[in-house]
């Protein structure tokens, strides 16, 4: 994307032990040089049960890598058994989180609704939303993927103010890319992609949707990520399979 800065998030999902976790940071610091992680915005999304750790090597080792949660509550506190809350997440040094990922919407049936208090949560704890939207196999299919997602996108955003979006991430994840190897097209993710930034524009101002961030996700590796991100309207990846290997996941940030 044109004046954007690069982001390349990983979101592991629920998988590495805790040293893996520990060794995967690692390994992402040490294979990339300093000139790469400042060419691009990189950032690990683990499970919440090792974000203490990343949070320790990223401090200590005062890494050029930022990090974040896949979910989070709607509510700062109380009786919620077995959820995170934002401020919870603030304290643990988060800086994203993910909310309306299409596994989450599928596993907890999380509608837009939900996705948009969990974003406004966010925010409310100085948290930055990856607000994710797309559309699966059937809707494609039959022609309706772009006002599919539209209609996400806006069902996602209640209640989110101007001067909260200036910061917002999108991503763009079709649910039949996700963890299938099959890769949207460059030309389909910049479609949809620049069809988001239009609604934002509508939704926002043509300022705001100017310096919103829109990512791709599906299948991204380091093999397709630079067609992907050359694209004008699309401003990196979230990426999830290849966000486990060390080597791979470099290999996208290089492609920023
Ligand atoms: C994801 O989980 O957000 C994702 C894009 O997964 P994958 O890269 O494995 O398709």
């Amino acid at each position: 994307g044109t004046g954007r800065r690069t982001l390349v998030a990983g979101n592991w999902k629920m998988n590495l032990n805790h040293l893996e976790a520990i060794a995967l940071v690692q390994k992402i610091a040490f294979d990339l040089k300093p000139v790469e992680l400042d060419n691009a915005e990189v950032v690990v999304l683990p499970p919440f049960t090792d974000l203490r750790s990343v949070q320790t090597l990223v401090d200590g080792d005062r890494l050029a890598i930022g990090y974040g949660a896949q979910d989070l509550s709607p509510h700062s506190s109380g009786a919620h058994t077995g959820d995170i809350s934002g401020p919870l997440l603030a304290r643990l040094g988060c800086s994203y989180v993910v909310v309306g990922h299409s596994e989450r919407r599928a596993d907890h049936h999380e509608d837009d609704a939900l996705v948009a208090a969990k974003a406004r949560a966010a925010y409310a704890h100085g948290i930055t939303p990856i607000l994710c939207v797309g559309e699966p196999e059937p809707v494609r299919v039959a022609g309706d993927h772009v006002a599919y997602v539209l209609a996400q996108l806006d069902g996602s955003l209640d209640g989110i103010t101007l001067e909260q979006a200036r910061t917002l991430v999108v991503a763009y994840e079709p649910v039949w890319a996700i963890g299938t190897g099959r890769t949207a097209s460059a030309h389909d993710a910049q479609e949809i992609c620049a069809a988001i930034r239009g609604r934002l524009a509508e939704r926002f101002d043509a300022g705001v949707a100017a310096v919103i961030r829109i990512l791709y996700g599906g299948s991204v590796k380091g093999s397709n990520a630079a067609e992907l991100f050359t694209q004008p309207d699309v401003d990196g990846g979230l990426v999830g399979g290849a966000s486990l290997d060390a080597v791979d996941f470099a290999a996208i940030v290089r492609s920023a």
